[in-house]
């Protein structure tokens, strides 16, 4: 093969009129004119100077066109490079300095006042159409087109993507075209994806779960796609019953929960609903199998790795649990300290290895080199537990670990007794410094809509249910828990901002 992630998902469709990507207005693209739009973008870029092996960052809002900037860059050989839709000026700027982008796609919504050097690369998508008609975002415009593929090998990089940032600055993750291809390959033979799938998609295509989970999964089988731009409940509604399996974060599924119009005769005929980004609740879990009949498939992956786990298709898909390590994915869990696996049932950092693992962070040598072990072995930051069956659960992050009086505490244990408590919307649990502790436990809490929480009554349960040094040694209620762009809890800003409340320095 010339270029095997082009070929596999883009060029073997050359010529074909299969529908790929079902628009909300009813109209539909095609295989063959999804391609014909890659090859157009190809040629811009080229000729606005970008090489194989360049990066080109790209800021717009979901649609054809920007996934079609995605196979635009596997077919020229550049180095794809999404960015959150919600990322500020400043923030784009930063990502276009630290990558050394060679070109920035913007959309019209895109702000202005980036730095001298982001300003430099950006080019908005209507002023790259060579003929300067703006017919780049007409689709009739670009049929026919075609571009010489170029060639690439399998460990050659295929794109570079931020991580969220959840726990402090995003590092940017070099991706090889091996990793986004086993990966697919991995995935669509797992959840048993065919050509008949119509696939619900609608999360972000700038992060790993729809660019590289959703939208190659489809491309790989020959499926299409129902692309709404972003998720909306009622375009949700609408298109499920012409949909076979939706992915989504979890979010999407209590929304759908929260709505009396999501009843059975929406969801009777599906195949498969997919999560995953974040945990899901095993509350949400046993109401969306209560309403529906259908157990929801959790998976776990991240930007460094894309998918590692994922529930059985077949087998018991077991609530709490993000299933078992994918095939050809190597899971251990081993203790921080001296990196030595521990047995099945203890708790510790989840380590993975396979042909889905990144090259390193760009321009971080020593941080790849303290997470990337010689062995292969990539530690995740995420500490968990597996169980006899090989079952996975996900347990926090290291980084939020407390350690306090010399005992580990776990915050989710704790949240999830906080998360029960009447009033209680959601709270967050982390460790400040403490004078006799070393850390001890503050907890957060948002109030519900009904009643304000009463947080006596909520210390007394608390006492009830956990070990006294779990107890939290204060709880706080805030308006809302501060969280990044991908709606994840930035337990490090929390941190921050309480570090003095038990000491002075
Ligand atoms: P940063 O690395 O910049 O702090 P991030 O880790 O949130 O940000 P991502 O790569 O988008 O960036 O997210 C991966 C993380 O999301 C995983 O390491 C894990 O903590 C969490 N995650 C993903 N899927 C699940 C899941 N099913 N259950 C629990 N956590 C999950
Ligand atoms: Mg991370």
């Amino acid at each position: 093969m010339t270029n095997p992630l082009y070929d596999s998902l883009f060029g073997r469709y050359a010529g074909k009129t299969t529908p790929f990507l079902h628009l909300p207005d009813g109209s539909t693209v095609t295989h063959d004119g999804f391609l014909c739009m890659a090859a157009r973008f190809a040629h811009v870029f080229r000729d606005a100077g970008v090489a194989p092996g360049d990066r080109l960052a790209v800021q717009i809002e979901k649609s054809p066109q920007a996934l079609a900037i995605y196979a635009a860059c596997v077919q020229a050989g550049i180095v794809f490079l999404p960015l959150n839709t919600a990322y500020t000026a400043a923030e784009v700027s930063y990502f276009v300095d630290n990558s050394g982008a060679k070109l920035l796609v913007c959309d019209s919504s895109s702000q202005a006042a980036l730095t001298p050097v982001a300003q430099a690369a950006k080019a908005r998508l209507e002023t790259l159409d060579a003929d300067g008609t703006g017919s780049l975002s007409t689709l009739a415009e670009m049929q026919s087109h075609s571009f010489p593929t170029v060639a690439r090998q399998l460990d050659d990089l295929a794109a570079f993507l931020y991580t969220s940032g959840t726990t402090g600055r995003s590092k940017g993750a070099m991706l090889s075209q091996e990793n986004l291809l086993s990966n697919a390959e991995t995935l669509v033979d797992y959840w048993q994806f065919t050509d008949q799938d119509v696939l619900l998609h609608a999360l972000p295509i700038f992060h790993t779960h729809g660019l590289f989970v959703a939208s190659n999964v489809s491309l790989l089988t020959g499926g299409s796609m129902i692309f709404l731009p972003r998720f909306n409940l009622d375009q949700v509604i609408e298109t499920l019953p012409r949909a076979t399996c939706m992915m989504g974060v979890p979010t999407f599924y209590t929304r759908l929960l929260d709505d009396a119009r999501f009843t059975t005769e929406l969801t009777g005929h599906m195949r498969l609903f997919i999560s995953g980004s974040a945990p899901l609740l095993a509350d949400t879990h046993v109401q969306f199998e209560t309403r529906t009949g259908h157990r929801i498939l959790e998976r776990y992956g991240m930007t460094e790795t894309n998918m590692n786990t994922s529930n059985p298709y077949d087998d018991e898909r077991r609530a709490g649990t993000v299933g078992k390590p994918l095939p050809g994915v190597e899971l251990k869990i081993t203790d921080a300290g001296t990196g030595e696996p521990l047995p099945d049932g203890e708790i510790g950092q989840i380590e993975v290895r396979g042909p889905n693992v990144f090259q390193g962070y760009w321009q971080m040598p020593e941080k790849t080199a303290q997470e990337l072990r010689e062995d292969g072995f990539f530690i995740t930051g995420d500490l968990g537990v597996i169980d006899p069956q090989g079952y996975v659960q996900i347990v926090g992050r290291n980084k939020d670990l407390i350690i306090s009086g010399g005992y580990n505490i776990y915050p989710k244990e704790i949240e999830l007794v906080l998360d029960d408590q009447p009033g209680v919307l959601e709270s967050a649990v982390v460790g400040v410094p403490h004078p006799d502790f070393g850390e001890t436990v503050v907890g957060f809490l948002v109030a519900g809509d009904d009643a304000d929480p009463d947080l006596e009554a909520i210390s007394t349960t608390v006492g009830e249910s956990l070990a006294r040094f779990k107890h939290p040694k204060k709880l706080i209620v805030l308006p809302e828990l501060p969280r990044n762009t991908m709606g994840k809890v930035q337990k490090n800003l929390l941190r921050d901002e309480y570090r003095l409340l038990f000491t002075t320095q």
